[in-house]
Order: C-alpha cells, then sequence, then structure tokens
C-alpha cells in the first residue's frame, strides 16, 4: 500500500523491488553467455543481505520448469545500455537516469569522456548504492552526479542544481519507474522533461502494464514459476493505477519521434531463444513494452 510522500530504503517498500531487479542483473551476468554484463549487481544483493534476495542469487527461480534466465532481465537492461550509448554517441552530453535505483551504467558502460551522469532516487536508496560502491573502490566512467529527491516534488530545480544544462542534448531513462508514480506525478514528469530537453535530446521508457495485465501476471507467476522472483512482496500492490497519459500518444503529441518495441522484438534482435512458454505467458512478452524518442529541432510539435 503507497500513501503520499512515502519513503523506502532498499529492503524496504519500492527500494526491495529496485534490489529485485539488481538481482536478476546478476543471474543474468552470470551466465556463461550473458546478454549484458553487471559485475556490480551481485555486489549489492550481497551488502543488502537481504534473505529472499540471496536465496534467489544462489537458487534462481524457473518458470515452467526453465530456469528464469536467459533474456528475462537481460533484454531490458541491453535495450536502455544500447539506447544510452547510440544517445551520447549522436551528440547528448549528459544523461539523466530517473528512479536510477542500484542501475551502475555510470561506472559499466563506456561513456565518451566528459559526459555527465545525473542519477535521480530517494535518498537511502543512493545512500546505499554509495557506501557499497565506495567500500569497493570503484570509480565511475562518467562524470556522476547522484541526485537524492523524490520524482513526486520537485526534482528540475534539484537536477539544475546539481549541474543539468537544460540548453544541451540530454539522453533521459524511466526503466521500472511509472507504475510506481501516480498518474499527476507521471503527467508531469513528461511535462518537465519536455521543458528540459534541448533539441536532440533522447529518451527511452519503460511502459506499464495496463492494470488488468498486471493483475494477470501476478498471478501466471504464481500458476507458473516454482517460486516467486520478488518473494513475499507483490510490485503490482506498489503500483499506482490510476488515470495517466499513455506515453507513446503523449511524446507523439508533443513532437517527439516514437519507436516501440516488445520483448520479443528485443529477443529476436539479440539473438536470444526464449524457452518455450505456455501460451498465455508467451503473449506477455507481445506488448509493446520499450519506447525509445527523439525530440529533435524540426520535429514539429510544440516542444
Ligand atoms: N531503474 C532502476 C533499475 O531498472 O534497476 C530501478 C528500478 S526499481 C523497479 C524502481 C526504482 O524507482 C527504485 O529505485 C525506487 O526508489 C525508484 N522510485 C520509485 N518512485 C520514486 C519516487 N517517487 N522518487 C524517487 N525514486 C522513485
Amino acid at each position: 500500500m503507497r500513501t503520499e510522500g512515502d519513503a523506502w530504503d532498499i529492503v524496504t517498500g519500492v527500494g526491495l523491488t529496485a534490489l529485485g531487479v539488481a538481482t536478476f542483473r546478476a543471474l543474468e551476468s552470470a551466465l556463461p553467455d550473458p546478454l549484458i554484463r553487471d559485475d556490480y549487481a551481485a555486489l549489492f544483493v550481497r551488502a543488502a543481505g537481504e534473505p529472499h534476495f540471496l536465496d534467489i542469487l544462489r537458487d534462481p527461480p524457473k518458470i515452467a520448469g526453465r530456469p528464469l534466465v536467459p533474456g528475462f532481465m537481460g533484454l531490458r537492461t541491453k535495450f536502455f545500455d544500447e539506447f544510452f550509448l547510440s544517445a551520447v554517441a549522436a551528440g547528448a552530453g549528459q544523461a539523466v537516469i530517473l528512479a536510477a535505483g542500484l542501475d551502475a551504467r555510470a561506472y559499466r558502460l563506456d561513456w565518451p569522456a566528459g559526459t555527465v551522469v545525473f542519477e535521480i532516487d530517494q535518498p537511502k536508496v543512493l545512500e546505499f548504492k554509495d557506501r557499497v560502491l565506495a567500500d569497493h573502490a570503484v570509480a565511475p566512467r562518467a562524470v556522476r552526479r547522484p541526485v537524492a529527491v523524490d520524482l513526486r516534488d520537485d526534482w528540475p530545480a534539484a537536477l539544475i542544481a546539481a549541474g543539468l544544462n537544460p540548453d544541451t542534448a540530454t539522453a533521459w531513462s524511466a526503466e521500472g519507474l511509472l507504475p510506481y508514480l501516480p498518474g499527476a506525478a507521471q503527467d508531469s514528469l513528461f511535462d518537465r522533461i519536455r521543458e528540459l530537453s534541448a533539441p536532440g535530446s533522447r529518451f527511452a521508457v519503460e511502459t506499464a502494464p495496463t492494470s488488468a495485465a498486471a493483475g494477470n501476471f501476478a498471478n501466471l507467476e504464481a500458476k507458473y514459476f516454482d517460486k516467486n522472483p520478488f518473494g513475499e512482496i507483490d510490485p503490482t500492490e506498489l503500483f499506482y493505477h490510476d488515470e495517466r497519459a499513455d506515453p507513446a500518444q503523449w511524446l507523439h503529441d508533443h513532437g517527439w519521434t516514437v519507436q516501440a518495441v516488445g520483448s520479443a522484438d528485443l529477443a529476436s534482435t539479440y539473438g536470444v531463444t526464449l524457452p518455450e512458454l505456455p501460451e498465455e505467458l508467451e503473449q506477455q512478452w507481445q506488448r509493446p513494452r520499450y519506447l525509445s524518442a527523439a525530440y529533435d529541432a524540426g520535429s514539429g510539435g510544440p516542444g
């Protein structure tokens, strides 16, 4: 259950979902032929010491008798990795990772020299991440600027105070974020990103399932997984299901050029052979879940 202004650390509430997805990145990274490598993910899981995710790390859940990975979190991670690398190659000199959680892209990716990477999340989540990486003497590969602020508050002021330059192109990401925001906060997030985006900016978005699809997926997990990947928490209970703009439509209406892909499309692009899954699960892979949007001068919309 969510409340106005609720806060969390890495082992409570919404913070635990960041630990969960880090666990899934650690599992992907440990495969013999991983889609992505995130060597920091396992460090976070061990440092947090949360029993369920330690167990998942040792003994991953199986679905329809097959391991949860490959591809489960690797596809999503690789999509956003490639998005950032292509956005900075196209000229974006700064990146903003909204709701960064335990995202270690500032430490993992080969950023062009001088790229500034802003990471927004709640204070205790960023404190945990900074502490673990400092304990392991890990240095970022970009100019990293953590911005501890709630995305329901005046985050643009905090971001500009941390050094964002709204006059140059920015690469933005909203990965695993939107359903955790109330509808009004999501709508204002998009307005604010538009206001802060100079021509040349790019925005990658993971869209939320409809509430019916989210509920259906929770049931399917219970039916097919031998143990629940998220343990006792049900992330969909932390979601807001209130009205909000459709991200693809909104971006299109505001002058962005939008491309949408589903997990099945990514699997085929990245050459991942998915295990044979029951049909009702298979359908979940078809949804156009990931958006990649470009805002270019002359794209015609109101900006
Ligand atoms: N993007 C990261 C990733 O994919 O690894 C983390 C995803 S995790 C599922 C959700 C993240 O959203 C958490 O780190 C949480 O703290 C953050 N988050 C959710 N609502 C937020 C808010 N109102 N303000 C700041 N961060 C928020």
